[in-house]
């Protein structure tokens, strides 16, 4: 048998990247690594023990903290959820509060280069679907298959808004349109492994097509294995 491939999906926030990586990797049999949850990991720990003074997240503290942080993924009824310190925090880390504050700690070089074993150990074997803002270009720059998902930000935000509603946050669309807008320009910009299409990735633009279209297009680009 051909070794199973390794396939990177980067983009922006909230075009559906986890969701559907999850779905193509039931039907390919693959491992899904949603990485977006390790930042938030690191973001939940941080605002439950490195908050300073103004309430805000204290880097220092943080980054002299990072050896404490203990992220692992474990198999949940079927689906990998993620454990800090042995404790189940799957839920909590798509609270608001979290997204507020992920792409602040996530353009820390030593948070970076923290999480970067996890990931590169995860995709060793082959056999993975990894999603997140830098696999195709750093994590997994040898991936067979990448691709760049992208859409509306009006779009983003609406889709968005209603899992959030469908999850009992109470919110609305101007303020989670706001946070995707921040969020994307921190990420974009940030110095170290920014958000970007790599090269030689496809990109796939869902504005104006469904999950499930989306899928297909991802499957036609992938050669039978
Ligand atoms: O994918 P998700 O929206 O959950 O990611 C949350 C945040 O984690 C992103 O906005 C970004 O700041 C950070 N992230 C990153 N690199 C990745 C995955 C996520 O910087 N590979």
């Amino acid at each position: 048998m051909t070794k199973k491939p390794v396939i990177a999906i980067d983009g922006f926030s909230s075009t559906g990247k986890s969701s559907i990586s999850k779905i193509i990797a039931k039907t390919l049999g693959l491992i899904h690594m949603d990485t977006g949850a390790l930042y938030r990991g690191i973001t939940f720990f941080a605002l439950q023990n490195c908050i300073n003074d103004n309430q805000s997240i204290d880097v220092e503290k943080l980054l002299v903290a990072l050896p404490k942080i203990n992220l692992e993924f474990q198999n949940v009824d079927g689906e990998l959820q993620l454990f800090l310190n042995g404790k189940n925090i799957d839920k909590e880390i798509r609270f608001p509060q979290v997204s507020d504050h992920v792409s602040q700690v996530a353009k820390e070089a030593d948070v970076r280069h923290f999480l970067m074993k996890t990931q590169r150990d995860m995709a060793e074997k082959g056999g993975v679907i990894m999603d997140g803002r830098d696999i195709g270009t750093v994590v997994l720059p040898d991936a067979d298959y990448k691709f760049f998902m992208t859409a509306s930000q009006d779009e983003r935000a609406r889709r968005r808004f209603l899992e959030l509603e469908t999850a009992g946050e109470k919110t609305d669309v101007e303020t989670v349109k706001q946070n995707l807008i921040s969020r994307d320009k921190i990420d974009s910009e940030r110095d170290i492994s920014p958000l970007k299409q790599a090269d030689d990735a496809v990109l796939i633009d869902n504005t104006a097509i469904n999950k499930e279209e989306t899928i297909e297009l991802i499957l036609s680009h992938i050669k039978k294995f």
